[in-house]
Formats: structure tokens, C-alpha cells, sequence
């Protein structure tokens, strides 16, 4: 699809994004597709649990569930799946949230997976009336200690698969959810940027939950799948709590176009072009003074791998957070997975990319690097003044 210059019109900064699929960066470039499927939408009217109907077929199809609901993002969706296996189908009660006198509000969560993807996920429980009950420590959680926070009050147990949380010492999925269910109680999981739309059934969750607008390129929108008593569940707090995370037609429609794209995309054809770009990356980095390009493998599995760029600040006389820095700041400006810059390196991801981009990330680093060299300070300003500036930056908004 030919691309316009809407962002020029608009005053936006024509970014390249090689962090990944972030709400931040606009979450993802959307498949043709979905965006015809959004355009030929917005002009019609529809009967929109009909359009839902639809939906959770196509999100049955995709992901092997009963029964699947498009919600407003991942985040509603883990607020509205739980408040589902709180309520039940009873619309008295799902008015009455997220007031949780006389029903199950409790949800089991292990103290690793008490993440935060923009917001706390913590959270998204609350806004549902629940209350999040913390399993084991942070890198150290065992089946007995689940077991026994496991009461009558306890409306479900919440699972996270991502890069976000705690990657080891963790309960798996297989067991976790065991054990969940010989109390009878729902497994719920968060599997947002996870691109197996399939297996985590098969391990054990009741009902699960993925972002429409990473991976799958649709537009904003979460996909919640899983047993057709707890989907229909989550799908009544349209009715209650779930009427201020409302999702238009538009996307209900480009969710299950981007659905039906995915199933129909060549996924080793992407792969190749990933691995050409992180190849063309190594080639160009490697060997340029202070700085060791290693590519990656996803840290759940997702079949994706990453540029890795270490920076020895003394060598390349500039530290990881400062180069990312650099490269936010220039023309055009390169926004990189800068997380993690604080342990000395960011990542940079090859999803996305429009024609030529890789080339001229590529560009971009290596003149920051041979500028860096020209300046010779290897420091000018600490991480943690970094991270406070953008804190400062947010709170005046919108100046
Ligand atoms: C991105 C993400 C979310 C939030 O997804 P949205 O659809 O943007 O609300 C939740 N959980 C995890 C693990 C994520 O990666």
C-alpha cells in the first residue's frame, strides 16, 4: 500500500521504529488487510453484537477457543475476563462491579508476573473490584505456596507469559494451571505479544488473552479466546464495566481481517527478511570500535530474533542510553528496544520495517558511533537523570 505523508501534515516526527510493537510507537504497521476491513466498516451502520457473533468465530478459528470477544486492548481484556469469572452471567452483579460485595474477588497471581506494560497489571485487576494475592517471591514461586493461597474468596488465577516478567523460578503454565483447577478455580492468561494462538489452551488456561495490534498487525484491539461459559461472561460486562473500554465496529472488523491475514501470511517469508536485516546489521556494526553486535533469540520463544548492540562506554565513548539517545534525537529519527540500556545495551527489532529502513538504521548507528568518537566524553549524564527527565517531559504534557 502506498504510504502518504499523513505524519508530515500532522507534525509528527517520521520515526523508524526498531523497538518493537509498542502503544507508544502506534503498536504496529497495520496489514492491508485489516485496513481496508476498517475503512469499509466506518461507513456502515451494523448490529454490533452481530459483528461480535463474527468475531468470535473467526477468533475460534484462529485460536482452536470455543468461543472468542474483541475488546478494546489486551489490558481490557484482562480486566473484563476476570471480571467475568467474578460475575458469571448474572447482569445484577455485573452492574454492582466493580462493588464485589457477595461474589468472589480474590485473584492469585505469582509475585514474578506482577508486571507493568504501560500500566501496572495489578491494575487491571483492580479495575475489575479485584484484588491481586501475590504467590511466592519475586524469582521464586512454588506449587504449595499456590495451592494455599487458594480460597473460597478466589475468583481466578492469573497467568502472564512475556518478556516483562520474571524469567525464571516461575511456576509453568502446565502447573499452574493443575493446580488452579483442582480447586476449581479459572486460569486466566495474559499472552499478549505471544504469537501461538494455539498451545496455551492445550497447557491449561481457561481463557486467554492477546493484543490485536502487535504481532497480528490489526488495529488497536485485544482478543480474549477460551470456554464459551467465561467468553460470553466477559463479553456481558459490555453491560457494566466494560461500556467505558467499548470497541468500535472498526475494530472488531480489522480484528478479524488481521486474524484471517495471519493464518494466510508467509510466515517464513517474514522470517527470511527479519534474518536479512539483522544480518545486514551485524555486518555494519560489528568490528566499529567499543561497541558487540550479537543477534538473539526472543525470550519466550516467539519465533523472532533481535540485534543486541553492547556498548563499552570507555571504547565507544558514549553509553548505551546516550547513543539510543542520539539516535531518538536524529534525522531520521531511530527509536530502539532501550529498556534494558541501563545493564550497558539495547536491542534492536527487525519486525516491521518498512523498504530501505534497515539500511538506514544501519546509517544512523554508525554515524552516532564515529560522532560519539569525535566527541570523546564517555559520559555526560547518568541513567537513573535520564530516566527522571522523561518523567518530567510526560507531567507537561501537553506542552
Ligand atoms: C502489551 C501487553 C499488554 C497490553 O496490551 P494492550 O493490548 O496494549 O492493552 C498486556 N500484557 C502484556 C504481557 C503485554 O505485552
Amino acid at each position: 500500500m502506498a504510504r502518504s505523508n499523513i505524519r508530515s501534515r500532522l507534525g509528527l516526527r517520521p520515526i523508524i521504529n526498531v523497538s518493537g510493537t509498542m502503544t507508544a510507537l502506534g503498536a504496529s504497521i497495520v496489514v492491508p488487510e485489516a485496513v481496508r476491513a476498517v475503512s469499509e466498516t466506518l461507513p456502515e451502520w451494523v448490529e454490533i453484537n452481530d459483528l461480535h457473533r463474527k468475531a468470535s468465530k473467526a477468533i475460534a478459528k484462529a485460536t482452536g477457543a470455543e468461543a472468542g470477544f474483541v475488546t478494546a486492548s489486551a489490558s481490557a481484556g484482562i480486566t473484563l475476563a476476570l471480571a467475568g469469572c467474578m460475575t458469571g452471567p448474572d447482569l445484577a452483579k455485573i452492574e454492582q462491579l466493580p462493588d464485589t460485595t457477595g461474589m468472589k474477588n480474590e485473584v492469585v497471581i505469582q509475585m514474578g508476573h506482577m508486571t507493568g506494560y504501560g500500566a501496572p497489571i495489578e491494575q487491571a485487576v483492580r479495575l475489575a473490584g479485584g484484588v491481586c494475592v501475590p504467590v511466592g517471591n519475586v524469582t521464586d514461586a512454588r506449587s504449595y505456596q499456590l495451592a494455599h493461597k487458594i480460597t473460597e474468596k478466589t475468583a481466578a488465577a492469573l497467568y502472564v507469559v512475556s518478556h516483562h516478567t520474571v524469567q525464571y523460578g516461575q511456576i509453568p503454565l502446565e502447573e499452574f494451571a493443575r493446580v488452579a483447577h483442582d480447586k476449581g478455580v479459572p486460569v486466566v492468561a495474559d499472552l499478549a505479544s505471544e504469537y501461538d494462538l494455539k498451545g496455551f489452551h492445550a497447557a491449561g488456561a481457561d481463557i486467554v488473552i492477546y493484543s490485536g495490534h502487535k504481532f497480528l498487525g490489526g488495529p488497536t484491539a485485544g482478543i480474549v479466546a477460551g470456554r464459551k461459559p467465561l467468553v460470553r461472561a466477559t463479553f456481558l460486562q459490555n453491560s457494566g464495566i466494560g461500556r467505558g473500554m467499548k470497541v468500535g465496529k472498526e475494530s472488531i472488523a480489522g480484528t478479524i481481517a488481521a486474524l484471517e491475514a495471519w493464518e494466510k501470511r508467509d510466515h517464513a517469508g517474514v522470517r527470511k527478511l527479519e534474518t536479512s536485516y539483522l544480518d545486514l546489521w551485524v555486518k555494519r556494526l560489528s568490528g566499529l570500535p567499543g561497541v558487540t553486535a550479537t543477534i538473539i533469540p526472543d525470550p519466550t520463544n516467539n519465533p523472532l530474533d533481535r540485534l543486541m548492540l553492547q556498548v563499552n562506554a570507555e571504547e565507544a565513548r558514549i553509553t548505551a542510553w546516550e547513543l539510543a539517545d542520539q539516535l531518538a534525537a536524529g534525522e531520521p529519527p531511530v527509536i530502539v528496544r532501550d529498556h534494558e540500556a541501563e545493564q550497558g545495551f539495547f536491542q534492536m527489532d527487525p519486525c516491521n520495517l518498512h523498504p530501505g529502513e534497515a539500511e538506514t538504521v544501519a546509517d544512523r548507528v554508525v554515524h552516532e558511533l564515529s560522532e560519539a568518537r569525535k566527541r570523546n566524553r564517555p559520559q555526560q549524564y547518568s541513567y537513573t537523570e535520564r530516566k527522571a527527565r522523561r518523567f518530567e517531559r510526560l507531567l507537561r504534557w501537553p506542552d
